[in-house]
């Protein structure tokens, strides 16, 4: 709608009234803001109260749901990452912060990310953090019968302090993982990574070979595989028999699948498994 270059008091008056900004009316009717502030201050009208966004609205505004109830962030962007980021009253705002505390009402503790599998998605219901984080993976392991985790590392890191849970559950020391992180950073040779739990030092001794069965690398014991930790010996079957099986071994845990010293998990058999499988052979070939 073309204005008049030079509109009539009447008209910037007739705006002031409607309750518009004065830099608004200046860009509007194309005259100048000192002249549009000199007409509200001898009309005595009183300024405009910008009523901005709060963090959550604003935030709100730049997301946008996503087929199974995940939310996009169609905001602001890192630009070297892509990680989402939020500017607001001058400050820098991870939108998944946001999000955390929208849904728990106090600040996120540690960093902010979702476990759901749609990239950088910002839903208050998916996001997490640290100590949630490690609260979920502390109940999978419970669920999977791993038993508590040591009260120190190899190393002697309090566990309490540094223990932290990986995704399946399984336990490690962050302290030993940042050494280890910085050693390798300076070229130090590298030892045998330090196991932060028995599974950790389980795992770190053996491989898979063909045929499903697990190899162990480990040491011996009377040719039987043993596996030292903390000062105590285990046996490398039994704890590939709780892994799998998620509850201790009744009896000896071996294997039965033939390959000597094999560690796989669902190759190994306890004493009441030994029996049904005897008592199954019995019932085929007779006793
Ligand atoms: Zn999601
Ligand atoms: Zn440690
Ligand atoms: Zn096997």
């Amino acid at each position: 709608m073309p204005t008049p270059p030079n509109a009539p008091d009447s008209a910037i008056i007739a705006l002031l009234g409607d309750g518009y900004s004065n830099k608004r009316i200046a860009t509007e009717l194309h005259v100048d803001k000192v002249r549009v502030a000199r007409l509200r201050r001898e009309h005595s009208i009183p300024n405009v109260v910008q009523q901005p966004l709060t963090l959550e609205q604003k935030w709100a505004t730049r997301t946008r749901p996503v087929e199974g109830g995940h939310l996009e962030w169609v905001g602001e962007r890192a630009t070297a990452s892509g990680t989402p980021v939020m500017r607001y009253k001058e400050a820098y705002y991870s939108p998944a912060a946001v999000a955390f505390e929208i849904k728990h009402g106090r600040p996120a503790e540690g960093y902010v990310r979702a476990d759901c599998g749609y990239k950088q998605c910002v839903a208050p219901d998916h996001v997490n953090d640290e100590a949630g984080r490690q609260e979920a993976r502390r109940k999978l392991r419970a669920e999977r019968g791993l038993g508590d985790p040591s009260q120190e590392c190899s190393r002697g890191h309090s566990q309490a302090e540094h223990g932290r849970f990986e995704p399946d559950g399984t336990a490690y020391c962050q302290m030993c993982k940042v050494l280890d992180k910085r050693a390798q950073r300076f070229g130090k040779p590298s030892l045998r990574p330090r196991a932060a739990s028995l599974e950790d030092a389980f795992r770190l001794r053996t491989k898979p070979t063909s045929g499903g069965h697990v190899c162990w690398t480990g040491s011996f014991n009377n040719s039987t595989p043993s596996l030292r930790f903390q000062h105590v010996n285990h046996s490398p079957y039994r704890i590939a028999f709780r892994l799998h099986h998620g509850r201790d071994p009744e009896g000896q845990a071996k294997p039965a699948c033939g390959m000597p010293h094999c560690v796989a998990g669902a190759h190994l058999e306890d004493r009441p498994m030994r029996q049904r499988t005897n008592s199954l052979y019995d019932a085929i070939f007779g006793a």
